[in-house]
């Protein structure tokens, strides 16, 4: 599958540690995309083979799961299902997926292959991002996407995880060395962050 990069160790982009992949492409022009280089045609990404990206996922211990997201992970559906099959079968992770299609756009356009994705993965947060439904919501950029729970494992926590209000976001190295901005940030956070490396940034020698 073509990928953007992927972090091994994140704890922002759902419950617990977690590996984090951004796959590459998408056909959206959302305003206020946060990775408006994950657009466009998927073959502007590293090509990777499923076998590759399981061993590299396996090889990072003490995760609790994996976050997919993009770009539009379903540009590439059939790469997103095989990769979805190894992780259940072959790991204990579990599998939060995000879409900027909504749940019926992609069980209408997909049917079968939908249903077997969804029966890999345990979140399904869908729905493009519309800047002005940006109310700093944990896990979702807008109010309009929905966390869909796909199995038992986060039910309980629904509630909890629609309510929470505290974005948090890390800085990191990813697979490619380049420093990169994981997790939803709140709404005006570039802005503050270029505010505050200019103004409040002190520097020892
Ligand atoms: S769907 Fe996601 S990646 Fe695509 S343009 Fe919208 S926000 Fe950006």
């Amino acid at each position: 599958m073509y990928i953007s990069h992927y972090v091994k160790n994140t704890s922002v982009l759902g419950p617990g540690k977690r590996f984090a992949l951004w796959l590459q492409g998408c056909k959206k022009q959302c305003k206020g995309c946060i990775f408006p280089e994950g657009q466009g045609e998927v073959t502007k990404g590293k090509w990777i083979s499923t076998e590759e990206l399981l061993d590299i996922i396996q090889s990072v211990k003490g995760i609790h799961g994996i976050t997919i997201s993009g770009g539009e992970p379903f540009l590439q559906i059939d790469e997103l299902m095989d990769l979805c099959r190894q992780v259940k079968e072959h790991t204990k992770l579990d599998i939060i997926l995000y879409s900027g299609y909504r749940f019926e756009e992609l069980e209408a356009k997909y049917r079968d292959r939908f249903y077997k994705i969804c029966s890999y993965i345990d979140i399904l947060i869908d729905g493009e991002y519309v800047e002005a439904l940006n109310d700093n919501q944990a896990y979702r950029g807008s109010s309009n996407q929905t966390i869909h729970m796909l199995s038992d494992k986060y039910k309980p926590y629904l509630d909890q995880m629609n309510q929470l209000r505290n974005r948090t976001v890390e800085l990191k190295m990813n697979s490619t060395g380049e420093l990169v901005m994981i997790g939803i940030p709140y709404k005006g956070f570039q802005d503050d962050l270029i505010h505050k490396m200019v103004n409040q940034c002190h520097y020892y020698y």
